[in-house]
């Protein structure tokens, strides 16, 4: 299969040849096309280094370049449309590279990274200037949103990249508060790719509360 296949619009394409991705990596081949349309839900059972991140961005932009940018009233807080949540702050740091590079070209869509470890301010900086696409670890998106820096509520796209090691450290309280309990719209208004390197009953409980019928994948 090729990108212009898998649906991608034009401006993803080009993106994507830039970054010398010739062909799409089976997951990013069973997971886009599918994610393409929002209203389904995905469980990705994918390794480190299969490509995933481009499975669940991909999709993201494509939607998120062809709606128009909702007006935010200058004291609201960052209501970010995709909220992406990661285990460590080098991972955050490189999806959110990915995210930089997949986005030219797709209408001003702006991502940032927030990871626990580092100085708030320079983060708090860069949500000041507006962000589209939120990468975050669970502890410092904890202390935005209860401070009222950031908004969950304009979520429409939510993922969890690498699930089950963010249980592993810890995270479940964390990210079923931000999910379950604060202003995140429920699962039947937005769209959830839950990523995962092995398919546990935690995961498996996680996937049933956080997602509506989904579709699972494994490569
Ligand atoms: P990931 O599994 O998302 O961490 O990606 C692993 C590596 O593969 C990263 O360095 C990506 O830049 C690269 N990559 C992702 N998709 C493709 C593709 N379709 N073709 C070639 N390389 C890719």
């Amino acid at each position: 299969a090729s990108f212009a296949e898998l649906a991608v619009p034009g401006w993803l394409r080009a993106n994507v040849q830039r970054m010398n991705y010739a062909k799409p990596t089976p997951i990013q081949a069973h997971a886009v096309p599918l994610a393409l349309d929002g209203r389904n839900d995905l469980m990705c059972c994918a390794q480190t280094g299969s490509g995933k991140t481009a499975g669940f961005l991909l999709p993201i932009l494509a939607q998120l370049g062809a709606a128009q940018p909702a007006p935010i009233a200058a004291d609201a807080p960052c209501a970010p449309a995709a909220v992406i949540m990661a285990p460590t702050r080098e991972l955050a740091a490189q999806i959110h590279l990915e995210a930089q590079r997949l986005s030219f070209g797709g209408g001003a869509i702006r991502a940032v990274v927030v990871y626990g470890g580092a100085k708030p301010r320079p983060q708090l900086q860069e949500l000041a200037h507006g962000c589209d696409v939120l990468v975050a670890t669970p502890g410092r998106l904890t202390e935005f949103v209860d401070s009222g820096v950031v908004s969950l509520a304009g979520t429409r796209f939510l993922v969890l990249d690498e699930a089950d090691r963010m249980l592993d450290m810890g995270f479940e309280p964390q990210i079923r508060r931000l999910v379950l309990q604060r202003d995140m719209p429920p699962k039947s208004r937005r769209q959830t790719l839950l990523f995962s390197a092995t398919f546990p009953h935690s995961i498996q409980q996680l996937a049933r509360e956080f997602m509506r019928h989904y579709t699972w994948i494994g490569v």
